[in-house]
C-alpha cells in the first residue's frame, strides 16, 4: 500500500501486524498519517474467514481431515488478508 500523502510504501509486514493486533491503525513511518481499515473490508475478511470454515466442517468426513484442512486454510487466510483489506485515512 502506498501512502496517499507522501508516497511512502507501507509494507505487507506492517499491514500484517496491524491486522494481527485487531485492526490497529497502520501509521505511515514517513509522515505519520493514520490509516484505518474500512468497514466493508473488515466484513469481507470475516466472510473470507467464516464461509470456508463452514464448508470444510460440512464436507469433512473425519476430524483429522477437518483439522488439517482447517489449519491449511487458516494459514492461507492469514497470508492473504493484507491483500483483501482496504484502508482509509483515519
Ligand atoms: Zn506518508
Amino acid at each position: 500500500m502506498i501512502c496517499d500523502y507522501c508516497g511512502n510504501e507501507i509494507t505487507y509486514k506492517e499491514i500484517r501486524s496491524s491486522i494481527s493486533l485487531k485492526y490497529k491503525p497502520v501509521i505511515c513511518k514517513d509522515c505519520g498519517t493514520n490509516y484505518i481499515p474500512t468497514f466493508i473490508s473488515k466484513m469481507l475478511v470475516s466472510i473470507f474467514f467464516l464461509v470456508p470454515i463452514f464448508f470444510i466442517a460440512n464436507k469433512s468426513s473425519s476430524t483429522l481431515i477437518f483439522i488439517i484442512s482447517f489449519s491449511i486454510y487458516l494459514l492461507m487466510a492469514f497470508f492473504f488478508t493484507p491483500y483483501i483489506i482496504k484502508y482509509k485515512i483515519g
